[in-house]
């Protein structure tokens, strides 16, 4: 990978493309901040996964291929709605939003991601396919591996791929989701595969003539680490205080990001 990332550097720099080594900077204090927190995801997940396991009324085996196969396919729907999930309700997008603050796709901004996540509980996504008879170490592996796959998306070296495009998640696909555009903003969820987009229907068609334009629609780019990581728990509690009435409170809390009114962070504004 590190040699991925350096010759992505070279290309970027080969090509005129600038390579923000501020902005990088940035992402390895975001992963150095996000060790402990990862390390805690990791231990209170396989805490859920065991006890889950225990209540489920059977156990598929990990020796047979098929249940590889039935894993695959089953971590990568929970992960398309945990993924969607993580855009639409604020709650969630508050852990996302960090993967998503980069103003410059680069292999190394892959590894941008949310210290929160725990919080924000994307976990109940995955639960319930351990509750189905999937073995947590299959689970496990499979989710790694999933993540370990997206890594590869996020570059702007590799064009579009022709037929792979139909099935699988891409460069191309993964960049329309890191756009801020009003015309790409929330679709692409796909993890490996982009099928789920297809049938769901949130898949991003490319528009002629309008550039991709990455970071958070809301706000201005930042090199604030622990800032990027926590701004938009701060700004939805600030909003959450600001309402009157409890249901405008959930709203604040749970709806999709943008949902409250007069907040100045409206999700689908435009840069200015
Ligand atoms: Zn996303
Ligand atoms: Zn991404």
């Amino acid at each position: 990978m590190l040699a991925l990332i350096l010759a992505e550097l070279a290309w970027r720099l080969g090509r005129n493309r600038g390579y923000d080594g501020r902005a990088a900077l940035t992402t390895l204090g975001l992963v150095a901040g996000g060790l402990p927190f990862a390390a805690l995801n990791a231990f209170v997940l396989g805490t859920m996964f065991e006890a889950a396991s225990r209540l489920a009324l059977w156990q598929l085996p990990l020796a047979d291929w098929r249940t590889w196969g039935l894993g695959f396919l089953a971590v990568e729907f929970a992960y398309y709605w945990f993924h969607r999930a993580s855009h639409r309700i604020r709650w969630m997008w508050a852990s996302h939003a960090v993967h998503h603050s980069a103003e410059q796709l680069t292999l190394l901004s892959s590894f941008r991601l949310g210290w929160t996540n725990l919080l924000s509980a994307g976990w109940i996504f995955y639960v319930p396919l351990v509750l189905l008879g999937l073995p947590p170490a299959g689970v496990f592996v499979l989710l790694a591996a999933n993540l370990r796959y997206q890594f590869f998306l996020h570059t702007e070296a590799v064009g579009r791929l022709g037929p792979i495009e139909w099935v699988f998640n891409t460069p191309a696909h993964h960049r329309l989701h890191h756009a801020s555009n009003d015309c790409y903003i929330d679709r692409n969820y796909g993890g490996v595969l982009i099928l789920f987009d297809r049938l769901f229907g949130t898949l991003a068609r490319e528009v002629e003539g309008e550039a991709i334009r990455y970071g958070l629609a809301h706000r201005a780019p930042s090199y604030n680490v622990p800032g990027i990581a926590l701004s938009e728990w701060w700004g939805m509690a600030r909003d959450a205080v600001r309402m009157r009435g409890l249901d405008q409170v959930v709203r604040a809390l749970f709806g999709p990001p943008g949902a409250v009114a007069d907040t100045g962070h409206s999700f689908t504004q435009p840069k200015s």
